[in-house]
């Protein structure tokens, strides 16, 4: 690893990174801000992309075609499908596939179009590191596979069609978009998730009340991940 890209979709998902660096040159560029900074001798790009599979998509692409990254980490918030999973508890995804991309009409499973992939996977060691450092530091986490669409799903019904047909323990918007862009370019990444709501009807109030300190559980534990890797 030469240098490193961290990533969120909101500005609350970042902030809680960038207090851990000093010494930030911003940059604008594509009409995003990407914040430069070093973590002792690495070099660590950090922005957030804004909400969605597109700016995600874009944002992604720009720190590994523009900045040169060559390891992609993201930290936010997300639903919580899996009953396991609590508010403020956290999930590293192993699989992700996009949950609203649906050329069924023509006979392809939920999630397909030709030249892809149902489900786009997330490097295995990066993922077991941050199963270690949750099992030494005596941290919740779930490993599992998280939907993503560009839907903030408040409803009983679209999180049932999600867990059922994508057997999703979390879902969001952002993380199967960042990692398509990541296993094109062969970067490896990581997708890290706490949980701000269960995506029922209730999902708006409760991301409204817990996405800071979701957004703050998972950019610490990022941090004890990134201690351990650079
Ligand atoms: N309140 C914000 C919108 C948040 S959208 C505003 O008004 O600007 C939800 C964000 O959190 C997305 O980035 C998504 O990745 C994540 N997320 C958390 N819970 C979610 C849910 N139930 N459904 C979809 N995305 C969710």
């Amino acid at each position: 690893m030469t240098k490193l890209a961290i990533m969120g979709a909101m500005e609350e998902e970042i902030t809680p990174l960038l207090a851990n660096f000093t010494d930030i040159n911003k940059v604008d560029y594509a009409n995003n801000t990407y914040y430069e900074c070093k973590l002792g001798n690495l070099d660590v790009v950090i922005a957030y992309s804004k909400i969605g599979k597109v700016f995600s998509t874009l944002t992604a692409s720009t720190m590994i075609q523009k900045f040169g990254c060559d390891t992609l980490l993201f930290s936010g918030v997300a639903g919580g499908v899996n009953p396991a999973l609590k508010i403020g508890d956290l999930i590293v995804a192993n699989q992700l596939s996009q949950h609203d991309l649906d050329i069924t009409a023509f006979g392809h499973p939920h999630g397909f179009v030709p030249g892809g992939s149902v489900y786009v996977n997330t490097n295995e060691a990066l993922k077991n590191i941050a199963l270690e450092v949750a099992s030494e530091n005596n941290i919740k986490i779930i490993e599992g596979i998280i939907a993503t669409g560009d839907q903030f799903v408040a409803d009983e019904k679209r999180k049932e069609f999600i867990e059922t047909t994508f057997k999703a323990d979390a879902l969001e918007m952002e993380g199967a978009s960042v990692a398509v862009v990541c296993d094109a370019f062969n970067v490896p990444c990581l997708i890290l998730r706490a949980i701000s709501d269960t995506a029922d009807m209730d999902a708006g109030f409760s991301f409204e009340e817990f996405l800071v300190t979701s957004a703050q559980n998972s950019a610490n534990f990022l941090m004890k991940v990134i201690d351990k890797i650079k």
